[in-house]
């Protein structure tokens, strides 16, 4: 893996959420973007190389709710950035790690991602996203 590509946030409100990020941090979200797959929404912010994103759920019956349900608000993922997400998948799957998709899906910011389950890394939910190049 190459480096921590963003931290994700879960949130319960994605505009009250943009202004307490944009005072904490100094600088203003980049985007926003609806993931309709995942029924979610995010906002992505900037600073020097590293990237936060926020995510609220859009309705109940997605993961961000849910989390939020059973643990609050606060950190849902960490992002990897990786250069081929098809061998990275391969790689921890003989490493023995339980992917949450068999198949790399569309994420938000023009990613290719796979998730890699929070019990086989020590509670903590794994993100890989491979920029899309188009
Ligand atoms: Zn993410």
């Amino acid at each position: 893996m190459e480096k921590i590509e963003h931290i994700g946030i879960a949130v319960k409100d994605l505009e009250d959420s943009n202004d307490l990020y944009s005072k904490l941090l100094g600088v203003n979200h980049y985007k926003t973007e609806e993931v309709s797959s995942e029924n979610v929404k995010t906002s992505f912010f900037q600073t020097g190389e590293s990237k936060i994103e926020l995510l609220e759920g859009i309705g109940v019956d997605n993961a961000i709710s849910k989390f939020i349900e059973k643990r609050g608000e606060g950190i849902h993922h960490i992002a990897f950035a990786v250069e081929d997400i098809y061998e990275e998948m391969q790689r921890l799957r003989k490493e023995g790690f339980v992917l949450l998709n068999e198949e790399p899906k569309r994420g938000a910011d023009n990613k290719l991602v796979c998730f890699v389950h929070p019990k086989s890394a020590n509670g903590v939910l794994v993100e890989l996203c491979q920029e899309i190049l188009d």
